[in-house]
């Protein structure tokens, strides 16, 4: 058969099997059925996703004329840059609630196609993945580790491995409750690197599930420090 024949027997057959068997599709944040795609077209109207003028380093959004936000120009992160394809905020923020509390586990697959896609994007080259920790607490109550179930998706679209190097000694303070600057000082101490030759001289990218002053990702990236470079990634960004 020839190519051009055998491309639109392929369609139509994908027509047929398309028209017997509907594809269920359901928007990623708000759940509703939809056509195709991941995402309906309301939740396409919420300004969901992270655009605009954002700061170089950790993707926050700023003001039109700036390169990096005040906190990256008071103080050098450690991580090279950080990638975050949607806006903490709406209907992102309550799916990834969801994500997080609710047992929405499969919801990780989708978010991780989302940060692949921008990864791909920025051509950001890395060698291992290296998920945020959760304290085994968290985890028992939980049931699973946001930030690796994503990494592992990750893994999965990107054919690079999950290296889980970094572990939780104590449960810290919800990250939530306090300000910028507690922020920054809760989670020192609180976790280590297990295996530094894992990581000695590799391109690494950090997988969190949010980030919001990029404090977390600040720690474990200090805990890298023997990487090469330094990259971050997470579901959201909060703005
Ligand atoms: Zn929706
Ligand atoms: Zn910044």
């Amino acid at each position: 058969m020839n190519m051009n024949l055998k491309a639109k027997f392929i369609k139509i057959k994908d027509i047929i099997l398309d028209t017997l068997f509907p594809h269920n599709f359901k928007c990623i944040f708000c759940g509703r059925d939809i056509p195709s795609d991941y995402i309906c077209k309301d939740c396409l109207n919420h300004n969901i996703f992270n655009e605009g003028n954002r700061c170089q380093v950790c993707d926050t959004l700023i003001k039109e004329g700036n390169n990096v936000c005040d906190h990256c120009k008071r103080k050098k992160r450690s991580f090279k840059k950080a990638y975050a394809p949607f806006r903490y905020d709406g209907v992102v923020r309550k799916a990834i609630l969801q994500y997080k509390s609710d047992g929405a586990k499969y919801l990780a697959k989708s978010f991780a196609t989302f940060i692949a896609q921008r990864l791909e994007i920025e051509e950001v080259e890395f060698d291992i993945i290296v998920p945020v920790p959760s304290h085994k607490d968290a985890i028992k109550k939980r049931g699973y580790n946001p930030a690796k179930i994503l990494a592992n998706e990750l893994s999965k679209l990107t054919s690079k491995p999950v290296e889980d190097v970094l572990y939780k000694i104590v449960q810290t303070k919800n990250q939530k409750l306090l300000d910028y600057n507690e922020r920054q000082t809760n989670l020192e101490n609180s976790i280590m690197l297990l295996n530094n030759s894992a990581i000695k001289d590799k391109n690494i990218l950090i997988v969190d599930d949010i980030i919001t002053t990029g404090a977390t990702i600040e720690t474990c990236a200090n805990l890298l420090h023997k990487a090469k470079n330094i990259y971050a990634c997470a579901i959201a960004r909060r703005t």
